[in-house]
C-alpha cells in the first residue's frame, strides 16, 4: 500500500495533544490521515508551567498551538468520550473513524481554558495574586509543590511560604539523599516545611486565609496552591471497548510495542501506560518515537519490524529549585546545585521540547 498517496492514507486517531500524542501527531502527518483530538487548542509543556507563574512571560514559549507544528491533518478542540471498534466518539459529538488509534490523555485539568490567549491570561493572574500576596501556602511536597515553592522563593524572597506535605520526606518518587538536599534548600531559603501533616483541600475556598493542618495546627496564608498528585486521564476510557485494558490504577496495559495489550491497532504512549518507568516527558517523547515507526511499520504490512520499547530503569529524575539550583538523581548518584540546574532549571527542557516538534527553541513563530 502507498502510505504516501492521498486516496490510500491510512486514519490514525491521536487521542491527547501534550507530550506524546503532539510528537506523534507531528511525525506521522505526512504519513497517514491524521486527527487530533484534544480539549485544548495548545500544547502546554507542563515543566514550564511553575516558571510561568513567577514570569509569565516564560508561558509564550511553552504554551504552542497544535496548529504551529500539526499543519497537515484534522484537529478537533474536544475531549474523546469514548472508543469504540471503529470510531473514537468525541463530546462535541464528531466521531472519528478510525484504522488505528494512539491514546495519549497522560492527565487533564478540566479548568484550563480551550484558548492559548486565555491561557495566558491565567498565568498573568496567578502571578498577580502571588504578587499580591505576603504569606503563601503550597499543599503537597512532590515535584510540583517543590518546584513551585523552589520559583517562588527565588523571585520573590520575601514571601512567607508554608510547605505542607503528607509524607516523612518531600520528593518521595526520588530516594532519601535528593529528599534530604531539596529540604535543606528550603529550609535555608526559609521556606516553613512541615512533613506528615495534611490539609483537608476539599474545605477551602478562594479568600480562605486560615487553615487547619491534620495535627491541629493553624496556618495562615494569604493564598494557597494545591500541588497534590493528579490521576490519569482515563476517566473516559471506562465504557469503551478499553474499559478490560485499565489496571486498577487506571493505566492502559501494553505490549512490548506499546500496542494495548490484545489490540491490533491501538496504541497507547506517555503517563497513561503502564509501563514500569518513572513517568516523566522524556519517558513519553521516547515512546512517542516508537509508536510512530511501529505505525508506519504497521501501514506498510511489515509488523515484524516493529520495535520493542525498552523501559530506562532507574531514571534519572531531576526537580529545579528556582532558576539556578535543582536536585539531581542519576543510577550512581544524587547531586545537587548548579550543575543539575544547568541542565534544567535555566530552561526547563521547553527548548528542547520545542526543537523535536520543529519550532525555534526561543523564539516565537
Ligand atoms: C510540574 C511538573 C514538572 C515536570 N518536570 C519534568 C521534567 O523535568 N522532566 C520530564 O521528563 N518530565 C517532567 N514532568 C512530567 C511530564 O510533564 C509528563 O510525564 C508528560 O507531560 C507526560 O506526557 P503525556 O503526553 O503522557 O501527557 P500530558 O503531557 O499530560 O498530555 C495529555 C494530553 O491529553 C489531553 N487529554 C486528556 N484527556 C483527554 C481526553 N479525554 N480527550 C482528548 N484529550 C485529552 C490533555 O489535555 C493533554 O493535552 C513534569 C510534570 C510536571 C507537572
Amino acid at each position: 500500500m502507498d502510505v504516501h498517496g492521498g486516496g490510500n492514507l491510512r486514519r490514525v486517531a491521536v487521542v491527547g495533544g501534550g507530550i506524546a500524542g503532539s510528537l506523534v501527531a507531528k511525525s506521522l502527518q505526512f504519513f497517514a490521515h491524521i486527527t487530533l483530538i484534544d480539549p485544548k487548542e495548545y500544547l502546554e509543556i507542563p515543566y514550564g508551567s511553575l516558571r510561568s507563574m513567577v514570569e509569565p512571560c516564560f508561558a509564550e514559549r511553552m504554551l504552542i498551538n497544535h496548529s504551529h507544528y500539526f499543519s497537515n491533518g484534522r484537529l478537533i478542540t474536544s475531549p474523546a468520550v469514548g472508543v469504540t471498534e471503529s470510531q473514537v466518539l468525541v463530546a462535541d459529538g464528531r466521531n472519528v473513524d478510525f484504522d488505528f488509534v494512539v491514546v495519549a490523555t497522560g492527565h487533564h485539568d478540566p479548568s484550563l481554558p480551550i484558548t492559548r490567549t486565555h491561557r495566558l491570561h491565567q498565568y498573568t493572574a496567578e502571578n498577580e495574586r502571588i504578587r499580591r500576596a505576603e504569606s503563601i501556602l503550597i499543599i503537597g511536597g512532590g515535584p510540583t509543590g517543590i518546584e513551585l515553592a523552589g520559583e517562588i522563593t527565588t523571585e520573590f524572597p520575601d514571601k512567607a511560604i508554608t510547605l505542607v506535605h503528607d509524607g516523612p520526606r518531600v520528593l518521595e518518587f526520588m530516594g532519601p539523599k535528593a529528599s534530604e538536599k531539596a529540604l535543606r534548600w528550603l529550609i535555608s531559603k526559609r521556606v516553613n516545611v512541615k512533613l506528615e501533616q495534611t490539609i483537608d483541600v476539599n474545605d477551602m475556598w478562594d479568600g480562605n486565609k486560615s487553615f487547619r493542618s491534620s495535627k491541629g495546627e493553624i496556618i495562615i496564608a494569604d493564598c494557597h496552591f494545591v500541588c497534590t498528585g493528579k490521576a490519569v486521564a482515563s476517566s473516559w476510557l471506562q465504557k469503551s471497548i478499553l474499559k478490560k485494558s485499565l489496571d486498577t490504577n487506571g493505566r492502559l496495559m501494553v505490549d512490548a510495542y506499546l500496542r494495548v495489550k490484545g489490540q491490533h491497532n491501538i496504541f497507547a504512549i506517555g503517563d497513561i501506560t503502564d509501563i514500569r518507568e518513572s513517568k516523566q516527558g522524556e519517558s513519553a517523547k521516547r515512546q512517542a518515537k516508537v509508536a510512530a515507526k511501529n505505525l508506519k511499520m504497521l501501514m506498510v504490512g511489515k509488523e515484524g519490524k516493529m520495535e520493542r520499547y525498552v523501559a530506562r530503569t532507574p531514571t534519572t529524575a531531576m526537580v529545579s529549585l528556582g532558576r539556578k539550583q535543582a536536585v539531581a538523581q542519576f543510577s550512581i548518584t544524587t547531586i545537587s546545585g548548579i550543575l543539575p540546574a544547568f541542565i534544567k532549571s535555566r530552561d526547563l527542557f521547553v527548548g528542547n521540547t520545542r526543537k523535536k516538534l520543529g519550532l525555534h527553541p526561543t523564539l516565537l513563530d
